[in-house]
């Protein structure tokens, strides 16, 4: 029998199927800007258009842990960091706001999940950390970092994907 990421689309998921795709790679919990023509600088961002160029920093949220590539807020996490906006069904549209590996906006582009993924491993993340596909190891803490510096932080690796 087919797996239901390869039967359903992801707005026919039950909401344990949703949950369930998210590869916990944690780049959606990385800071990225965007230019702002008006004000001549790079912005830190949640929102964008298709007409904006969108940068990722290694500056992530202070409350991941950046070993296990987990929340240490998840209940509070939209009262402790306004800006942390979920991905979910009723706002698919901004799935193009996430990096290309992610799971959501590989199935929304026909692409399939990874060799990687951890659904295609008992869960297990092992094989995402190897191929570099998470955060681990690579992200400095917005707690530490000025806001106006985040600039210097711009990376490409987030925007690299396998398979
Ligand atoms: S980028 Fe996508 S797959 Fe990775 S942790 Fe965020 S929502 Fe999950
Ligand atoms: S609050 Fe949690 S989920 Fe939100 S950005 Fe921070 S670490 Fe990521």
């Amino acid at each position: 029998m087919e797996p239901f990421w390869k039967t359903k689309s992801l707005q026919q998921m039950t909401r344990s199927e949703w949950e369930s795709l998210c590869d916990g790679c944690a780049k959606c919990c990385l800071h990225k800007l965007i230019d702002d023509d008006e004000q001549d600088q790079m912005v830190d961002t949640n929102v964008m258009s298709d007409s904006e160029q969108l940068h990722f920093t290694s500056v992530a949220c202070q409350f991941l842990n950046d070993k296990k590539c987990e929340c240490t807020v998840y209940p509070e996490r939209t009262t402790l960091v306004p800006s942390c906006v979920q991905l979910t069904q009723d706002n698919l549209d901004q799935v193009f706001y996430m990096p290309s590996s992610c799971s959501y906006r590989r199935l929304q582009e026909g692409r399939g999940l990874p060799s990687w993924h951890p659904l295609l491993h008992k869960g297990k993340k092992s094989k995402m950390h190897q191929a570099g596909m998470s955060v681990r190891g690579k992200v400095v803490f917005d707690n530490l970092v000025e806001e106006q510096q985040y600039e210097d932080f711009i990376v490409v690796w987030p925007l690299q994907d396998v398979d």
